[in-house]
C-alpha cells in the first residue's frame, strides 16, 4: 500500500470515529422513540413492551419519571441549572453503541458544562431493575442508578474527567453510592469480606468499600458532604478505622 493510500484510509477512519463519538454522545435522542420531560430532566425510552411493560402502563411509567425527578431535587448537590437527559436502553446492543464500548457498566454520565447525558444499560421496568452484561453483581434498582449518575452530573462543573483531579475516585464514587443508597455488591457479603480481610478485586466490591468509607464519615463521624470533600485522609486510613468497629454497628449505616 502506498503512503498516500494509507493516509487516506487513516483519515477516513478518523472521520468515522469522530462521527461515531458525536452521534453516540450528543445525538443519543435519535435512538429513542419516547421522551418524558419534567422541568430540567428528560427521560428517553423506546417502545415500552421492550422494557417488559404493556402499552397500558405508559401513563404510570411517565408518572414514575415525574416522581423520580422530584426525588432528584432532594439531592444535596442538586443544581437546577443542570439539564439532565437520561437515555434508557432497551437492549445490550444499544447500550454498547452509546456507551462507547464501556459496555459492561450499569450506567454512565457525560457532562459538558450544564449539559448532562446519562446512559443507562438494559432496563426492565416490570421490576424497575437495570441489568448489565457482567456475570455477577450486575443488577441494580433503576432509581439508585439514576440517583448515582445524576449526583455525578450535579457535582461536575466542566467534564467528569476533571473531577478526578479535584477529588479521589473513591470519594466521588462513594458519595454517589451513599446518595443512591445502594451498591451492586450484597451488603452482608461485602461486610463479611471486609472484616475478615478476604480479597475481592471486582469493581463492584471496590464501590462497596467506597460507599462504606463515606457512610462511616457521614454516620459515625457525623461529617457533612462538604466536610467529607475537604477531608484529607486517604481511603486505607478510613477503612482501617472502620475495622475497629463491630459488624452490627457498621451494618446499620446501610439501612
Ligand atoms: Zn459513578
Amino acid at each position: 500500500m502506498n503512503k498516500c493510500k494509507k493516509k487516506l484510509i487513516e483519515g477516513i477512519i478518523l472521520i468515522l470515529l469522530v462521527i461515531y463519538l458525536i452521534f453516540s454522545v450528543f445525538c443519543c435522542g435519535i435512538f429513542f422513540k419516547n421522551k418524558y420531560t419534567n422541568e430540567n430532566v428528560s427521560f428517553y425510552y423506546n417502545d415500552i413492551e421492550n422494557y417488559n411493560l404493556n402499552l397500558s402502563d405508559k401513563a404510570s411509567l411517565d408518572n414514575y419519571f415525574y416522581e423520580l425527578t422530584n426525588k432528584l431535587k432532594a439531592n444535596p448537590f442538586y443544581n437546577p441549572e443542570k439539564k439532565i437527559k437520561i437515555f434508557i436502553c432497551d437492549s445490550y446492543g444499544l447500550y454498547t453503541f452509546l456507551s462507547n464500548i464501556i459496555y459492561k457498566s450499569i450506567g454512565q454520565t457525560r457532562t459538558f458544562g450544564n449539559h448532562n447525558f446519562i446512559v443507562i444499560n438494559k432496563t426492565d421496568f416490570s421490576t424497575k431493575k437495570v441489568i448489565s452484561q457482567n456475570k455477577t453483581n450486575n443488577i441494580r434498582n433503576f432509581e439508585s442508578v439514576v440517583l448515582h449518575e445524576s449526583t455525578h452530573a450535579f457535582r461536575t462543573k466542566i467534564h467528569s474527567l476533571f473531577n478526578r483531579f479535584s477529588l479521589p475516585v473513591w470519594k466521588e464514587e462513594g458519595i454517589c453510592e451513599s446518595i443512591a443508597s445502594e451498591s451492586s455488591y450484597k451488603i452482608e457479603t461485602g461486610l463479611q469480606n471486609f472484616l475478615s480481610g478476604k480479597s475481592d478485586n471486582s469493581k463492584s466490591y471496590k464501590y462497596f468499600e467506597y460507599r462504606l468509607a463515606v457512610l462511616y464519615m457521614k454516620n459515625y463521624e457525623q461529617l457533612s458532604y462538604e466536610e467529607i470533600i475537604k477531608d484529607k485522609r486517604n481511603l486505607s486510613e478510613i477503612l482501617n478505622n472502620i475495622k475497629q468497629i463491630p459488624y452490627k454497628d457498621i451494618e446499620i449505616w446501610f439501612y
